[in-house]
């Protein structure tokens, strides 16, 4: 259940503390810039062959006269050879030119060995299920990183890894916001909201364990990121946001990118949602001094739920509660975090 490595303190915090990266020469690496901390200097080709692991003053010296004179000659053979075989070859062109399928396999016929088994793997969908995760190409690559980032606390679960690779988060984050998009650091998304540090995101979705076909309530839908993340489980996904802007802007969004069918609904989570009650899993993404009633009561026995609980500005833990198979109740901490309020009232007010 839990991989039982702790995370690095400074992923504890999911509020507005940015990370900052643990390993500044290989991060200075990676953005090419060699040895750290003398980015204006061009590497030398000693210091390009150490990173390389290659031996100094080996490989990549400029050939000598003698050298290049070699190359002429073995590029003149190789011509000649190529000549030879294009004439031995001249007869049998138009055997070829009516067998175009020669050494070839026979064209795909669509089907599960066509065109159609290159889609990308669809996480978590049952079979029969009509809608598959919509894929996004771009900023792939950030996105990847954010992955390797992710996978560097010791979150391992491929298919968490492979929601947070596709769901793309700069859509999810205001445009000012965009560059910083797949920064593992929550972002503000306006209201004095938050989208969560995207490793928490994963922590708390690997935490529910979810199945196909389950049914999972979120407790402060905000951009709809973690809704989104969520979809890539189970279809039956339900969010409660208490922001109305941000409920409908939320909804016009999941819309937008092929994730509508997150049903939203403004209003307070703290009642959770009767009517499509019990849920499998519950996921609240704002803080409360307790865990409200209503959830525990809409949670199925055998679900299990992840919610941080504590004070605002102040000691905050995330608990992974589980109602087992008799219904009784079992709370467990499982690290410090820092999230905003959950907030109480009538939604209409705001
Ligand atoms: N899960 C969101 C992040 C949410 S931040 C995402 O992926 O972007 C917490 C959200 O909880 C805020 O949008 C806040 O407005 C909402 N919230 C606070 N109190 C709430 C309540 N009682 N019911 C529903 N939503 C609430």
């Amino acid at each position: 259940m839990n991989s039982g490595r702790r995370p690095p303190k400074n992923a504890l915090v999911s509020g507005l503390v940015p990370v900052r990266p643990r390993n500044v020469r290989s991060s200075a690496r990676r953005l090419g810039v060699y040895p750290p901390g003398r980015a204006a200097a061009a590497p030398t080709a000693d210091e390009v062959r150490e990173v390389a692991g290659l031996p100094r003053g080996g490989y990549g010296d400029p050939p000598r006269q003698w050298q290049f004179g070699a190359l002429v000659l073995g590029a003149l053979a190789l011509l000649v050879g190529a000549l030879a075989l294009l004439l031995a070859a001249a007869p049998g062109c138009s055997t070829v030119a009516e067998t175009p399928t020669a050494g070839r396999p026979a064209p795909a016929a669509a089907g599960p060995q066509g065109p159609a088994s290159k889609e990308a793997p669809a996480v978590g969908r049952e079979p029969g299920q009509s809608w598959s995760p919509p894929v996004f190409t771009a900023r792939q690559r950030e996105r990847d990183e954010m992955v390797r980032v992710i996978k560097a606390y010791g979150l391992e679960d491929e298919a968490v890894l492979a929601a947070m690779a596709a769901v793309p988060r700069h859509e999810f984050v205001p445009a000012a916001y965009s560059l910083s998009a797949y920064a593992d650091t929550p972002l503000p998304i306006g209201h004095g909201q938050t989208i969560s540090q995207p490793y928490i995101v994963a922590e708390m979705t690997r935490q529910l364990r979810l199945r196909p076909g389950e049914k999972v309530l979120e407790i402060g839908t905000g951009s709809g990121y973690q809704a989104a993340v969520l979809m890539h489980f189970t279809t039956e996904v339900y969010s409660i946001e208490i922001i109305r802007p941000l409920a409908e802007e939320a909804r016009k969004r999941l819309e937008r990118l092929e994730y509508g069918a997150v049903k939203v609904r403004c209003g307070d989570g703290f009642n959770g949602w009767p009517e499509a009650a019990p849920f499998d899993a519950i996921i609240g993404t704002c803080v409360a001094g307790a865990v409200p009633p209503p959830l525990l009561e809409q949670l199925k026995a055998g679900g299990r739920m992840v919610i941080p609980i504590g004070e605002e500005d102040s000691i905050q833990y995330l608990m992974l509660i589980e109602k087992d198979a008799e219904g009784t109740v079992h709370r467990r901490p499982l690290m410090p975090v820092r999230f905003v309020p959950l907030l109480r009232g009538d939604p209409t007010a705001r």
